[in-house]
């Protein structure tokens, strides 16, 4: 039986998903992690997701340990969201002009690599490009004076993928 949260006032989406560390972390081969209700994602959305706080929990189901890392402190805290909203005013995408209301927090550095949760190491985001750095492999860095610069996703060229025997 299942109750329904027909009482609770809608904020950011909260979702919880099964994962493990290496997915979380990236890890070639891990598996894909569950969210509930769906169906299984990849590391980078759960990447994605997980930079700003519309994960509350994330459990990790890797030798059958549950930890739940919403203790982490990777939630933008209100006063650091204030901030950042004023500072960036809406997506720092050059060129994009979604304003802030369509955008959420991206850790430069993700907190799972240890990213610290403070203004030099966040940015406004719209999904679009919030997607585009996680799966669209786009990186997204700060130089030293304080400019955002955006990289292309580089071209690699590994082993061509095998075919069936
Ligand atoms: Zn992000
Ligand atoms: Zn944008």
């Amino acid at each position: 039986m299942h109750a329904l949260d027909t009482g609770l006032v809608p904020q950011r989406t909260h979702m919880q998903v099964t994962t493990s560390l290496e997915t979380l972390l990236g890890l070639s081969g891990a598996p894909a992690a569950e969210m509930e209700f769906s169906l299984p994602i990849s590391a980078k959305a759960v990447e994605r997701l997980a930079c700003d706080c519309s994960i509350t929990r994330i459990v990790l189901d890797s030798d059958s340990m549950v930890i739940d890392v919403g203790r982490a402190k990777r939630k933008i805290s209100g006063p650091t969201y204030k901030a950042l909203k004023v500072r960036d005013q809406g997506c720092v995408w050059p060129g994009c002009d979604r304003p802030a209301t369509w955008t959420s927090g991206h850790h430069l550095v993700h907190w799972v690599r240890g990213g610290p949760t403070n203004l030099p190491n966040l940015a406004l985001l719209c999904y679009r490009h919030h997607w585009m750095v996680h799966e669209g492999e786009w990186q997204i860095v700060r130089s030293n004076d304080g400019e955002i610069l955006i990289v292309p996703p580089t071209m690699t060229f590994g082993p061509p993928p095998r075919g069936p025997d």
